[in-house]
């Protein structure tokens, strides 16, 4: 334990120094542990504050005003501060994991060493307060100045314990820059197949903050040290070639997980995240986006004839909606040249922006006829409404110059006379 601060490098929030002392006035020990002890070491901003304690749950609440019961059979209380949360945790001690998932229960414990040593690594295991300062008791410091991921305790039993650390070793690892220690690393070899009882959503949640970090190809670690068939069988295929990830993609989940996915193809892409529980709405976006990111934006035969590169790229946005068109964009300039090279992708940027600064239509939304007149001109209503408006709508993809209503009503008549032919 030491008392210096000048290590820390990031401030704790008024708030947080505020439980920590309301807790302590009431006679109860409490630090800011794990992640944000971690962080405030390194200058990172923590994403979140949690407080350890030894008073009990029960206890907390009667301290603070205003709670939560989050989690308390784990024993965690959100404590609210000015419209903020900060998990409030009794010192615990994990019971046996028999399934290798969850702990069957938790025991409170009166020793703040104790819950210090059920977490996973020692970069995660420090605490600090102002009156004690640092409670440091697995060298976490000195791993963070040699950056490195060690387990506390023995690697085999800590894996065997939650196999889902294997994931956030290699996890750290990309956020932090860090190596993972040797011993560390064996066990992540050995024990890779228990991945395989963890719930998917945790895994995705993990796989998803790795490829979100600064070195989102360092999910390579993941297939190098052995664990990638028991993410699945989907994930094992469609990592199996060399594919980089350059770190400019913003860091946004679908976008990563597109560039991630993109040499698998759309369906084994959207077979990895439902296997995965990935929301629908990502699932969907990567599935679009890698369907589009191994070909070209304008077909072979239109490039250098700016009017027809002009009604593909309408086409496309037509086709995958404007944001997503952004997204494509954003996605092969960054890896240009994969399908078009950079001076190409900019021009086509550029084509896109007089697109829609002159408002051509890309949509049905956009059309200058609805459902309704086609009908009023003589179109049956069922089927052949939609038919001839996306036929009309294909006319005016390209030319943008036909979408008035006048010109549109005129060639109602071609455009499903063509659907009588079919
Ligand atoms: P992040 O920046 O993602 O929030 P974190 O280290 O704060 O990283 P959390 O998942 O928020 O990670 O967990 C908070 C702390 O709880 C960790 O620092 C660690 O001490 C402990 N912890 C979390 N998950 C586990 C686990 N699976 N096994 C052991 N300890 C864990
Ligand atoms: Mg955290």
């Amino acid at each position: 334990m030491s008392g210096e601060q000048g290590f820390m490098k990031t401030e704790i929030p008024a708030e947080a120094e505020r439980i920590l002392q309301m807790l302590n006035e009431r006679g109860y020990e409490a630090y800011i542990v794990g992640g944000c002890v971690r962080d405030m070491i390194l200058g990172r901003q923590p994403e979140d504050w949690d407080i350890t304690t030894n008073a009990l749950p029960a206890q907390v609440k009667s301290v603070f005003r205003r709670t939560v019961d989050t989690g308390i059979q784990h024993g965690t209380v959100t404590v609210m501060m000015k419209g903020h949360g900060y998990e409030v945790t009794t010192y615990r001690i994990d019971g046996e994991y028999s399934d290798g998932r969850h702990p069957d229960r938790v025991a409170f414990t009166p020793s703040l060493a104790e819950d210090l040593k059920r977490r996973d690594f020692t970069i995660n295991a420090m605490a600090y307060n102002r009156t004690t300062g640092l409670v440091d008791l697995f060298a976490g410091r000195e791993d963070l100045k040699r950056g490195i991921i060690r387990c506390v305790g023995n690697p085999m039993e800590r894996f065997g314990e939650d196999a889902l650390r294997i994931l956030r070793a290699i996890r750290f690892s990309a956020q932090l820059g860090f190596s993972i220690e040797e011993e560390t690393g064996q066990a992540i070899r050995a024990l890779a197949p228990s991945l395989a009882k963890v719930s998917r959503e945790r895994v995705q949640a993990e796989l998803t903050k790795l490829l979100l970090s600064s070195s989102p190809e360092k999910i390579r670690l993941v297939y190098d040290m052995g664990a990638a068939p028991y993410v699945s069988q989907a994930f094992c295929r469609a990592g199996s070639g060399e594919c980089p990830i350059p770190a400019a993609i913003p860091a946004k989940k679908h976008l990563r997980w597109a560039a991630f996915l993109r040499t698998a193809g759309p369906e084994t892409a959207s077979k990895v995240l439902k296997d995965l529980k990935m929301d629908n709405d990502t699932t969907n976006r990567v599935r679009v986006l890698t369907g589009h990111l191994g070909k070209a934006m304008v077909p072979e035969e239109a490039r250098g004839r700016q009017d027809e590169e002009k009604t593909a790229l309408r086409r496309l946005m037509c086709e995958v909606g404007g944001e997503l068109f952004d997204d494509l964009l954003v996605l092969k300039e960054c890896l240009a040249p994969e399908t078009e090279n950079r001076e190409y992708l900019q021009y086509l940027r550029e084509l896109a922006e007089e697109i829609r600064k002159a408002g051509d239509c890309t949509s049905l939304k956009e059309l200058a006829v609805t459902g309704n007149d086609v009908m009023q001109a003589g179109v049956a209503p069922g089927r052949d409404v939609g038919r001839t408006l996306n036929r009309l709508l294909e006319l005016v993809l390209e030319d943008p110059s036909r979408n008035e209503k006048s010109w549109l009503l005129n060639h109602i008549f071609d455009c499903s006379s063509m659907k009588k032919e079919l």
